[in-house]
């Protein structure tokens, strides 16, 4: 099998169905097999060589066009490469093209897209899940072995659990996010959606390490993660909130996370019920300072800088008003009045101040548990996914599809999604959390489970 032949398969299975997924928004074709081309020929390898990848696209690559699936972005082709595109070039890895996401990463089921919304490859009226869900659905579907994602408030973990596949968000610190569109900085990291455990912990090793370029990215020492894929959990703690078990989590889901405990019991682990007493602030508190950041990264679409500029003004402030009146969607909007709301003087204390306050204490809750603990384990969502149109009337609604995957981003801890059964014909993720930069162990479970 030749890189050629992976590439055409990979373009032949996106002309084929990806107008009923619309996992794409940009092909790379040309270029793509151009590189398919010389990797062939070279014959040398790196840890993706000749692998096909699909890249979310809030993440910038050099001469290919970037939109944030955003009619803001419109016309704006990157100068330079993310660290992580840089990464799996120097991998040997195909970038296929451009996928589909809720506008600038707000949302959960992909409905936000400027462009089209993304369909569930398991049952074409559901939703793949957000804002991830193209990479999700680009995976399952089997348009590409691998897909880049990025997790604000579990927009790879969700849409991975809707579409069954694995995705996992790495310890924030882990993956420069060096080139990735900014949507809330302090929660914000890339990560891999694959197929299986073993695909996913190829790709985090290729993305992970420090970056000089991201003063965020830890300086710290990248395991070889492949190595903890031994299927041995015999002796490991969990712990299971009762949080995550509680009301408003579907009984058929739980049965599924109790069935996997079971499992995992059986190959030698133990498990207790622990609580994570301030998880019921979770949500309020990722809605505040994520909207806070969001209103202040977002700043920098204006009109001058990048992509969209309207026709319609005469003067400078009616330009900036007018392109972003235009440019952005509804939910993106949202997000900036909530977050200059919150910022605002007079305000700044009663909102974003206690929000900080309340992370502290959600983070210290994980503390807490992994004194005594290895894992974290709970359902990645509350139900399967739901249908396309069902909760885009009331954005409450749509928010708390993220209750089980928002405090792992706020401690800043890794966690991952992998499949654990269907109901109904759609998938269902189990999440594993795991300590601050133990991407292994996290692994190293799923691995077993899987
Ligand atoms: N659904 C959440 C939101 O809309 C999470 C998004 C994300 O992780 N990028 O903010």
């Amino acid at each position: 099998l030749s890189v050629t032949d992976l590439v055409d398969a990979s373009y032949t299975r996106i002309h084929d169905v990806d107008d009923r997924i619309n996992a794409f928004l940009t092909l790379n074709e040309e270029a793509a097999r151009t590189r398919a081309k010389q990797l062939d020929e070279s014959g040398t390898g790196g840890l993706l060589y000749g692998m096909p990848i699909g890249v979310k696209d809030n993440i910038v690559t050099k001469d290919l066009r970037t939109t944030c699936a955003s009619k803001i972005l419109e016309g704006f082709t990157p100068l330079h490469d993310a660290t992580v595109v840089q990464k799996l070039n120097d991998q040997g890895s195909v970038t296929i093209g451009k996928i589909n996401m809720d506008e600038f990463a707000m949302g959960s089921s992909n409905e936000n897209s400027a462009y089209a919304t993304v369909r569930n490859p398991w049952n074409t009226d559901h939703v793949p899940g957000g804002s991830s869900g193209g990479s999700a659905a680009a995976v399952a579907a089997g348009e590409v072995l691998f897909a880049l994602g990025s997790d604000t408030g579990g927009s790879i973990r969700q849409p991975a659990a809707y579409c069954g596949v694995v995705g996992l968000k790495p310890t924030y610190g882990r993956v420069s996010r060096f080139g990735l569109v900014a949507f809330a900085s302090s929660l914000d990291q890339i990560g891999p959606l694959t197929r299986n455990v073993e695909d996913n912990a190829y790709l985090l090793q290729t993305i992970a390490g420090h970056d000089s370029y991201d003063a965020t990215s830890a300086n710290l020492d990248v395991p070889e993660y492949t190595a903890a894929l031994t299927g041995d959990v015999k002796g490991l703690k969990i712990a299971v909130p009762k949080e995550y078990l509680a009301e408003g989590v579907d009984p058929a889901v739980k049965e599924k996370v109790l069935a996997a405990l079971k499992e995992l019991e059986r190959l030698g682990a133990t498990w207790d019920e622990v609580s994570l007493p301030h998880s019921k602030y979770a949500l309020a508190t990722y809605y505040l300072l994520s909207s806070s950041e969001a209103s202040a990264n977002l700043a920098r679409f204006d009109g001058v800088r990048y992509g969209l500029r309207t026709d319609n003004a005469d003067n400078l402030i009616d330009m900036y008003k007018q392109t972003r009146s235009e440019g952005f969607g509804d939910e993106v909007k949202r997000r900036i009045m909530l977050g200059t709301f919150a910022l605002s003087s007079g305000y700044y204390d009663a909102y974003y101040k206690k929000a900080q306050k309340a992370r502290t204490l959600i983070k210290k809750d994980f503390e807490d548990i992994f004194e005594n603990y290895d894992v974290v384990i709970g359902p990645t969502t509350p139900t399967t996914a739901f249908k396309v149109g069902e909760n885009t009337k009331d954005p409450l609604t749509m928010y708390a599809n993220d209750i089980l995957t928002i405090p792992v981003n706020l401690a800043g801890v890794p966690g991952i999604s992998v499949p654990c059964g269907t109901i109904d014909g759609l998938p269902v993720g189990l999440q594993i959390i795991g300590k601050h930069f133990d991407e292994a162990t996290v692994y190293r479970v799923a691995h077993a489970f899987e």
